[in-house]
């Protein structure tokens, strides 16, 4: 059976567990080298970008799962997660490092402060599943400015700025700038789910 890690240095790791074993997987909490070698998949939580970094860095987990992600380890990254798996982005601090991964350009923060916090419905259109619209929770979230060509464009919302890019999927990573654990609707960690076991 599938075991999917979820890196476990911040943010809101409990919420991702519960979810995924709703989905019929086995999950790890992932703080060290050797937890990372032993999932099948890994979701990299919200949080705060920077200091997810950062944490990975002290942990020793950077550059294993920058490699582990060249490999072909499949991710999905939520919210600060997308940020992580961001080949580019905007809005960062001077020095701020993502694991990278996905050929997008994400912009930290783009849809304005805390209190800038929203609830909206996406709608997820990926060629690969049956469309279907999903409540979501945006908290000081990133939206994605663009992808390059490897990259699939997966759900977009309307928003208060206009519509905007808020899920990815290239090959077998995902990413969204909202947060699927939150809303007791399991169906996005479920595409995650049939990208790690395909
Ligand atoms: N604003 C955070 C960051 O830039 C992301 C927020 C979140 O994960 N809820 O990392």
């Amino acid at each position: 059976s599938l075991t999917i890690g979820v890196l476990a240095l911040q943010g809101d790791v409990r919420e991702h567990r519960a979810m995924l074993e709703q989905c019929g997987v086995q999950t790890i909490g992932v703080r060290r080298p050797a937890e990372l070698a032993q999932v099948d998949g890994i979701v990299i939580p919200g949080g705060e970008s920077t200091t997810i970094g950062k944490l990975a860095r002290i942990f020793d987990l950077f550059e294993p799962l920058r490699q582990g992600l060249r490999d072909g380890l499949p991710a999905f990254g939520t919210c600060a997660g997308m940020i992580m798996l961001a080949d580019a982005i905007e809005g960062g601090t001077a020095d701020q490092e993502t694991f990278g991964g996905i050929d997008m350009v994400v912009r930290r923060n783009g849809f304005g402060r805390q209190v800038d916090s929203f609830e909206a419905t996406v709608r997820f259109n990926p060629s690969w599943a049956t469309a279907f619209d999903s409540p979501a929770t945006f908290i000081r979230a990133p939206y994605v400015e663009k992808v390059g060509g490897a990259a699939e464009v997966a759900a977009t919302v309307t928003a208060p700025g206009g519509d905007r890019i808020v899920a990815v999927r290239q090959g077998r990573l995902l990413a969204t700038s909202f947060h699927p654990e939150i809303t007791g609707d399991t169906r996005i960690h479920e595409l995650f789910v049939e990208l790690v076991r395909s």
